[in-house]
């Protein structure tokens, strides 16, 4: 018996839930599963699990719903698996308190990773070090500084807070709401061209092509996302 992390399926497409669960249990995961969207409440509660991952469209609440009830009462990180192109429901998902979607249909190296990196957000390494690194660009969280392949990157207090903001959630999407809300504050979460801005801006001072970012991916329709 494997002693993997315990994933809850919430997914009503039986073929799907079979091909996870021989996916998931093949790499060590221990699977719990339900078919509706108010049975993955209830085993929230009972069985504690360490990632949630949420279809969207169930035969009772959907899978808005879900996140909405499952946040009230748990911090458990849920990844939603969305059908393809509809970015609302992206959105909309994220901004109910999921960590991350998704795309239908995927490939299971994907899924996999984005796993491992709600697991690793769950277990908050991430988001204490006072220093991250990744390839070619360290941000120092305690003097604010950012260096670039060994060269010093002058930022602005909200450029540095912008990036601050995607570093603690490498691996992550953040909607352009949740972005504007951190870093300029809870009434600006519509001022959606500050964050085209300075985007722009970051990537010319931090990507070696602005026009094909390294770091900082556009995530269509959704928001942004740094890739560590
Ligand atoms: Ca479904």
């Amino acid at each position: 018996m494997s002693d993997g992390p315990v994933v809850l399926l919430v997914e009503d497409e039986a073929q799907m839930r079979r091909f996870l669960r021989a996916a998931l249990t093949s790499h060590g995961y221990r699977l719990v599963e339900a078919e509706k969207g108010c049975d993955a409440v209830g085993l929230t509660t009972s069985h504690n699990p360490e990632l949630v991952l949420l279809d969207l469209g169930l035969p009772d609440i959907d899978g808005f719903e879900v996140t909405r009830r499952l946040r009230e009462f748990s911090k458990v990180p849920i990844i939603v698996l969305s059908a393809r192109g509809r970015e609302d429901d992206k959105v909309a998902a994220l901004d109910a308190g999921a960590d991350d979607y998704v795309t239908k249909p995927f490939g299971m190296k994907e899924l996999l990773a984005r796993m491992r990196v709600a697991l690793r957000h769950r277990e908050g390494l991430a988001t204490e070090e006072p220093v991250l690194e990744f390839e070619g660009l360290r941000i120092d969280f305690a003097r604010h500084e950012v260096t670039r392949e060994g060269e010093l990157v002058k930022l602005t207090p909200l450029e540095f807070k912008l990036l601050a903001c995607l570093a603690r959630h490498e691996g992550k999407v953040l909607t352009h709401r949740q972005l504007l809300k951190e870093v300029w504050g809870p009434s600006h979460g519509d001022d959606t061209h500050y964050l085209r801005v300075y985007m722009a801006n970051l990537r010319k001072k931090l990507e070696r092509d602005a026009a094909a970012p390294r770091y900082l991916l556009t995530e269509p329709g959704v928001g942004y996302r740094l890739k560590g």
